[in-house]
């Protein structure tokens, strides 16, 4: 991808039913790469490689689909990876507020930065982890670029049953543009919502293919199947939500 200079740009239709766009700035041209992207068949192409998936309308709705996961599994540890849809659904506040010692947080601000490693590596044996995704390809397979891996990690392994929210802005055509939306989009984005980074893309908003001690892109996951067989669930939400 490098050289490769990408701009995401979406339309919809007088059905809701997503465009994409890439735009090239070399050449100054609006290039329609996508057919319709849409959640309904996306979700089938999910369920055909293993994927427990609904689509829903709203982050209330995927909200309760956390919730009602929750009483289904009645986990005894719950963990999650950083992700700012989950958090948007209330789910961790709630989680925080419990009295009881079931939510592994490795983000909790008021412990420190060994301690919150030291959770996010518990949160490997958690019973039911909460995440979000980089990128959801219209082939059935999912996309993350992580910086420490311990998203992913989980996701690949270790807990019983994960639960992955997607936003409606994560879909993408085809393997190469999920890789472009990751590293051009997301990844920028991301470590501008990090007061701090002293990355090339925190000062100019676009990925240099970095050395930086603070790179956040290392680890790729790419997901093609769900094995064993719908052990992860995606909720597809009519929403644009997080990065
Ligand atoms: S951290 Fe480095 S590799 Fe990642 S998006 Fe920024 S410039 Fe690119």
């Amino acid at each position: 991808m490098d050289g490769y200079s990408y701009l995401e740009k979406r339309q919809y239709n007088e059905n809701g039913i997503q465009r994409y766009l890439v735009e090239n700035d070399e050449e100054s041209v609006m290039k329609e790469i996508g057919q319709e992207l849409s959640l309904e068949v996306c979700a089938e192409r999910l369920r055909k490689h293993g994927f427990e998936v609904d689509v829903v309308s709203t982050i209330d709705e995927a909200g309760s689909i956390l919730r009602q996961e929750i009483e289904r599994e009645k986990p005894n540890r719950i963990s999650y990876g950083d992700s700012m849809t989950v958090k948007a659904t209330g789910i961790i506040d709630e989680l925080r507020c419990e009295q009881s010692d079931r939510l592994i947080d490795g983000f909790d601000p008021s412990v420190s930065r060994e301690v919150q490693l030291e959770r996010r590596r518990q949160a490997l044996l958690a019973d039911l982890f909460f995440t979000g995704v980089n990128a959801v390809c219209m082939n059935g397979s999912l996309f993350w670029l992580d910086m420490i891996g311990n998203r992913i990690a989980p996701i690949a392994y270790g807990p019983k049953r994960v639960v992955l929210l997607v936003g409606r802005n994560k879909l993408v055509e085809t393997p190469d543009e999920a890789v472009a939306r990751i590293r051009q989009v997301a990844a920028p984005r991301n470590v501008a919502r990090h007061p701090g980074f002293k990355t090339p893309c925190a000062v100019t908003g676009v990925c240099a293919d970095c050395n930086s001690p603070q790179r956040i892109c290392n680890t790729w996951l790419v997901m093609e199947r769900c094995c064993p067989k719908e052990r992860i669930r995606v909720v597809l939400i009519d929403q644009e939500l997080g990065l």
